[in-house]
């Protein structure tokens, strides 16, 4: 098959706009929609600093490489790598190993703050300890919680993501299906910056995961491709099992999901608009309620630990 645009054989067939692509071609048009994306979601200016989250999987590299390369025009835009290491043995090892190697080659600085180290845990021992919360839970919320901090250590203006699109609609079906409204008004990018939270941003969330990897593997981006010992124990999975369907039956789903929450992401924001954060009474980070999810956590660690 010769690509849509060019004389090229094409290497992939896009099916949501019935375009086949060569390897050029489909870089360019993935290019294109993240700069499009940043376009929508910032407005850099001289001397801002961007924190990306980056595990060492394809979605985040990618998404380091992709900020590299597209500010490196930019020199008073400083980007910093940030990996959260849980302490999954065989696992987040590995991906830092990976991942430190390809930093240094395309020179972004990367720092390692340890869950352990902060909430005198690893996932690894957590799992061991807690038999009724699912280790995912607490995962989420110190990876959160830690990228938090780490930014806010950094300075940071901007902290970056690598979700793509697939995450992203499975996030909003998430929500909905929980009733969760006010966490899915708070789903990012955001637009609005609450004191204390450095908004994010997501270059990626309208690259389908499938896009992303070709890009990765044309591009020659080093990443780990290991996944999480943990991975089938996780909530998510059954979305991203019923959204891959209704993408396979309709092509152009998870784009529809995603553009009718943009639609309606402002009127959501206006039904929140005055909805207070409280500071934890513990570690002071902002939170909804009185005490926040980290520390939460961290007292059921306690009480389990003195059982
Ligand atoms: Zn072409
Ligand atoms: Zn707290």
């Amino acid at each position: 098959m010769k690509c849509s645009r060019c004389d090229r054989d094409a290497v992939i067939f896009i099916r949501y706009n019935g375009e086949h692509l060569c390897a050029e071609h489909f870089m360019e048009f993935l290019e294109s929609r993240v700069k499009h994306e940043l376009r929508k979601q910032v407005d850099l200016k001289p001397g801002d600093r961007i924190v990306v989250g980056t595990s060492g999987g394809k979605d985040s590299t990618t998404t380091v490489y992709l900020l590299k390369k597209i500010f490196s025009m930019r020199r008073d835009i400083e980007i910093i790598a940030v990996t959260i290491d849980e302490g999954i043995e065989g696992y987040r090892d590995r991906a830092i190993g990976v991942l430190s190697g390809y930093l240094k080659k395309i020179g972004v600085e990367h720092r390692i703050y340890r869950i352990k180290e902060r909430f005198g845990k690893t996932i690894d021992e957590i799992a061991m300890m807690d038999k009724t919360l699912i280790p995912c839970t607490y995962c989420g919320v110190f990876r959160r919680s830690l990228l938090n901090s780490a930014a806010r250590e950094l300075d940071a203006d901007y902290v970056a993501t690598g979700l793509n699109l697939d995450d992203t609609a499975q996030s909003i079906i998430m929500n909905f299906a929980r009733g969760d409204l006010d966490r899915l008004a708070r789903l990012g990018p955001h637009s609005v910056v609450k004191e204390d939270l450095i908004p994010r941003i997501q270059p990626l969330r309208m690259i389908p995961e499938k896009e992303v990897l070709l890009y990765a593997i044309l591009r020659g981006i080093e990443f780990y491709h290991g996944t999480c010992p943990y991975a089938d124990l996780a909530l998510r999975n059954q979305f991203r099992k019923a959204i891959d369907e209704w993408e396979a039956r309709s092509p152009g789903t998870r784009h529809s999901i995603v553009s009718v929450y943009d639609e309606l992401k402002p009127l959501l924001i206006e039904r929140y608009r005055n909805f207070k954060l409280n500071r934890c009474e513990i570690c002071g980070d902002p939170t909804p309620g009185r005490i926040c999810k980290a520390c939460e956590l961290r007292l059921r660690l306690d009480k389990i630990q003195n059982l």
